[in-house]
């Protein structure tokens, strides 16, 4: 947090919680009684009671009640590492340890029963508590269970919420929430969630949060004029509807925005890295204070209460990374509490207690008032004038694919760990794992991480998380591999194929290719693999040759012409199919490679075709024009261009300039990277395509496969020059003449739409200060703009933050590079160098009917997201059982799922358990055409070929408690009365799945041994 948190402390630029080199000496003093001697002050403490609600303190019903949180909010990594963090290693850097917040918290709580401490990232804790004794275990557990210790979300980390894909997000939460499930039991599950911190909140996590079963949610930023707005109309709580599809209250989720973000009222910071003074009880003291500290607390909290419609009121007595030494904030607590009260003997209405969000949110269920609903979302969040946290919907865009493309990786590990059991774990390639990739991507949700607003050795820590999480799943995969296919070949994994970079396939004469789908329906993929020069003999499965192609691909270096396998590969559902490519001897004329000083071009027409789109180029510019989709008879003239913004320094307006954060554009038009692109046409059998070459620094690839119902533009961006002393701010922009009425849509996280009006906030009469930056929204999959009839849709293969900044025409920020930082903290500039200066992405364009649309996107972004993992073979292995013929083709399913059922998680879950969810994929209504909305039936039983199913159990969405006796309190929102629907019994033959609608089941299986299996094996 700290300076990034409010704009009037902008100019200082640096966080107020710095630490004081002289703060170390008063370490030293007052030190706490010894753990031993704590335990026996424990055991006597009263109130060792159930755990829940029913810890609460007392409050007082005719008093204005104010609850204290003591809270520390730990940074999974941003200006140190997490490894940093958690020991507090260089400390020049940011005074911040973990290890010894928690040590410190636990002495603390120990010393006086009262006092209560809420923790919340679990990836500490986790690491803290691996490292304890069993005794001091043991204690924790206790504090746990009385309430004093209390866990709050309950993640791995704190999630962003905008540049995030639901389902690493849902994965991220299991993994913390299971491991307190497993530690502390009922005990130490969340009520409460509490993202304090994120840089607005999207309608998809409350959505989400709501179906993890949590009661309610905290917020501390959101827009300062929405903040405003809500205080003086007493709207600071409200029930939030995540969704337009689940039925009432399934996605309903009560929120509150805390008063002060998360730090504590000012004046009132007592710990190690704050200055101001402690509470002087003693009269005769010359710094004696007290007197008016009582009486600027009961005016602040008043003064506080008023913003709140309960005579509760919270206030979060902590800030990043305090209570190394807790004893400093408890002390001062203790006779802050002790002070005011005190009060109450002289009619004072003020009753002030230690407390958590949890017992705070139970008061306010109590109330049992009526309250207002919010429908939208909280994007975008500005904190203040020209302030608008925009810019790292796209910030570090090399990062953001990682992570993605990591996410895909992950669930395929999970998939073929839960389809091969133990033989994945252990096999002849060593010990394969998916832990790690686990673990570190949920470290890289955190909201300085897959954001881009960590300091830059922070984020190659991450990639160097991902890249270390990428190899045991290798191991996993060949070994699953090789025990599904029987054949134990050499696999090899080539990281680099987006630079066309991947030695098996370019040094060896004849290779295999494996190509795993993880969609639970099979997909028809082409496959592109950089080779040497030659002609290749590919063969499928069943032995039979298939059309290929080697296409050259331009470069402006003759040296670098790395010609392109191509070829059309079919594989069944959760399975793999095993093609040959084999070098030929003889040699073909091979097509000159192109010109390597290319100019305008020389074509009349030029287009690019397939059966079902037809992209048509200027001749003179290069540019794209319009685009026909043939099938569904539609014509749309598109441009669409690169430009960049100047990133804004500061002006006379604002000192605010761009940075990681911050998206300031100085002026609201973009120049053009260039004003015509050179090109270059190719076309095979196999795909047609358009190279742009639009600078030294910006190009693409526009493209049409065979069969393809997009239109696939590949872009290269970077290095972004600034030798011009000007930050640049990239976009590609299409520009077409449809009547959009200022209205874009944006997807949440991935999964529901969100529909954006210019210059416009659904709850409030915005004051608009910065048209391009105020209009941006963050696009996790999708950006789509409509008319009556025609629907732009452009997916996107990571997040970037996008807009429509007049009718008929979306954009999409694709990369940045600034000169300056943007004082929220991280007090760097976003000037990558090396991995993530040049940037390689897509964009899938497709124009179709509005009532089609819908089938078309949320299929193909299921295919973007869970794309087929390709491994190479270069020879033959041998044989993995002695008399079985090996597989060249397989399906983990007997039956194929219906197009609206994605199959969101398969994992496993324990020796002989797996974690399965199913989730419809298709809001409500929005699918007409093949009434992919409608609610959906599975038959579980026997569906998948290599386990049986013994036991099925329901469970919520983060798996940590039965979905039949989960129960969360019930609000009362204005739009009416809402009744908890009763689940009904759990039918495995028959699993309907309602619009959008995800479900989540552990199931206890028996793996089939090979000979079992191969009845099920798939046949084509
Ligand atoms: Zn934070």
């Amino acid at each position: 947090m700290g300076s990034r948190s409010q704009a009037s402390w902008v100019g200082a630029g640096r966080w107020t919680g710095a630490a004081e080199p002289w703060m170390s000496s008063r370490v030293l003093c007052a030190p706490l009684p010894s753990v031993p001697f704590l335990f026996l002050l424990l055991l006597a403490a009263p109130g060792a009671r159930a755990a829940g609600y029913e810890t609460c303190p007392r409050v007082q019903p005719n008093m204005l009640n104010v609850h204290l949180v003591a809270h520390t909010h730990d940074d999974v990594g941003w200006l140190k590492t997490v490894d940093q963090y958690f020991y507090g290693v260089k400390n020049t850097i940011q005074h911040a340890g973990v290890q010894y917040i928690l040590d410190s918290v636990i002495s603390a709580l120990l010393a006086e029963p009262t006092r209560r401490f809420i923790y919340v990232e679990i990836a500490f804790f986790s690491r803290w508590w691996n490292q304890q004794t069993n005794a001091t275990q043991e204690i924790v557990r206790k504090l746990v269970r009385q309430g004093r210790l209390e866990f709050v979300n309950g993640g791995w980390v704190m999630n962003d919420e905008a540049t995030t894909h639901y389902g690493a997000i849902v994965d991220q939460m299991t993994l913390g929430l299971r491991f307190l499930e497993d530690t502390f039991g009922t005990d130490g599950r969340p009520r409460v969630a509490w993202h304090i911190d994120p840089f607005g909140h999207s309608r998809e996590q409350a959505s989400l949060f709501a179906q993890m079963g949590f009661d309610g949610f905290f917020l501390g930023r959101i827009d300062y004029q929405d903040k405003q707005l809500r205080e003086d109309s007493l709207e600071m709580e409200q029930v939030w509807r995540g969704s337009t599809s689940l039925e009432p209250p399934t996605a309903d989720l009560f929120t509150g925005i805390l008063p002060n973000m998360y730090s504590p009222p000012q004046n009132l910071c007592w710990d190690m890295l704050c200055r101001d003074n402690p509470v002087v009880e003693d009269p005769r003291s010359p710094e004696y204070n007290v007197k008016t500290l009582v009486t600027y607390f009961l005016k602040l909290a008043t003064n506080q209460g008023q913003h709140y419609r309960t005579n509760h009121t919270v206030m979060t007595m902590g800030s990043d990374f305090q209570y190394e030494n807790a004893n400093l904030w408890f002390k001062n607590l203790d006779k802050l509490i002790r002070q005011v009260n005190a009060q109450q003997a002289n009619g004072s209405r003020v009753h002030v207690l230690y407390s958590s969000p949890a017992c705070y949110l139970w008061e306010l269920h109590k109330a049992n008032l009526t309250w207002s609903v919010k429908k939208d979302d909280f994007f975008p969040y500005a904190d203040g004038p020209h302030m608008f946290w925009t810019g790292f919907f796209t910030s570090r865009p090399a990062l953001k694919r990682y992570e993605r493309l990591s996410y895909n990786f992950l669930q395929v590990c999970n998939q073929l760990e839960a389809l091969a059991g133990r033989e994945a774990t252990l096999g002849p390639y060593g010990w394969g794992d998916s832990a790690l990739l686990n673990e570190a991507m949920a470290v890289l949700q955190h909201h300085d991480a897959v954001s881009g607003t960590a300091k830059q050795h922070v984020v190659n820590d991450y990639a160097r998380q991902l890249a270390e999480g990428w190899g045991p799943c290798e191991v996993l995969l060949s070994n699953a591999l090789a025990w599904l296919s029987g054949s134990k070949l050499a696999f090899s994994f080539c990281r680099e194929l987006n630079m066309s970079i991947c030695p098996p396939s370019q040094k060896s004469a004849s290779f295999h290719v494996v190509i795993y789908n993880p969609l639970g329906r099979k997909v028809d993929q082409m496959v592109r693999l950089p080779v040497s020069k030659g002609v290749f003999l590919v063969k499928d499965p069943n032995g039979k040759t298939v059309l290929n192609d080697v296409v050259v691909v331009p470069s402006s270096d003759p040296q670098e012409h790395s010609p392109e396998l191509l070829f059309s590969a079919s594989v069944p559902a959760l399975g793999f199919s095993i093609y040959s490519v084999t070098r030929m001897n003889q040699t073909m004329p091979q097509a000159p490679p192109p010109n390597s000083a290319p100019h305008k071009s020389q074509y009349r027409v030029l287009a690019i075709e397939n059966e079902y789109i037809r992209a048509t180029f200027d001749p003179d510019t290069g540019f794209l024009t319009e685009i026909r989709n043939k099938d569904k008879k539609l014509l749309l003239p598109v441009s669409q261009a690169f430009f960049w913004y100047i990133a804004s320094v500061g002006d006379d307006k604002s000192q605010q300039p761009s940075g990681a954060y911050i998206f300031r554009p100085d002026g609201q038009k973009p120049f053009p990277v260039s004003r015509w692109a050179q090109i270059r046409l190719v076309k095979t059998a196999l795909v047609q395509e358009v190279h742009q070459k639009f600078s030294a620094w910006c190009s693409q690839v526009v493209r049409l496969y065979q069969g393809q119902r997009h239109l696939e533009l590949e872009w290269t961006v970077g290095p972004i020059p600034v030798g011009d002393a000007w930050g640049k701010e990239v976009i590609s922009r299409f520009d077409t003449p449809m009547k959009t009425n200022e209205y874009f849509y944006t997807d949440s996280n991935g999964r529901e739409i969100l529909r954006r009006r210019r210059n416009y906030r659904p709850t409030w009469a915005l004051k608009q200060t910065e048209p391009v930056a105020g209009n941006y929204y963050p696009v996790n999959t999708r950006i789509y703009i409509k008319d009556g009839r025609m629907q732009l849709t452009v997916l996107t293969d990571r997040s970037q933050g996008g807009s429509s900044l007049t009718d008929g025409s979306l954009e999409l920020m694709v990369h940045r590079k600034l000169l300056k930082d943007d004082y929220r903290g991280v007090g760097e500039p976003l000037l990558e160098k090396g991995s993530g200066e040049v940037v390689r992405g897509r964009h899938l364009v497709l124009l179709d009917r509005v009532d089609s649309a819908a089938a078309e996107h949320r299929l193909l972004a299921e295919r973007e997201v869970l794309a087929p993992q390709v491994v190479l073979a270069p020879a033959d292995g041998a044989r993995y059982r002695p008399r079985a013929t090996p597989l060249k083709q397989f399906s983990g399913l007997r039956r194929e799922l219906p197009p609206s059922v994605h199959l969101l998680t398969l994992a496993r879950w324990g020796p002989d358990m797996l974690l399965l969810r199913l989730e419809h994929q298709f809001t409500a209504w929005e699918d007409s055409s093949r009434n992919l909305s409608a609610p959906v039936t599975v038959d579980l039983r026997d569906l998948f070929s290599t386990f049986a199913i013994t036991h099925l159990q329901e469970t919520t969405l983060a798996a940590n408690q039965p979905r039949a006796s989960a129960s969360r309190l019930q609000w009362t929102p204005s739009t009416g009365p809402t009744p908890h629907p009763v689940p009904s019994t759990l039918d495995p033959s028959s699993i309907t799945l309602q619009p959008m609608e995800i479900r989540t089941f552990l199931a206890s299986v028996q793996w089939k041994d090979s000979k079992t299996r191969s009845r099920f094996r798939f046949s084509s």
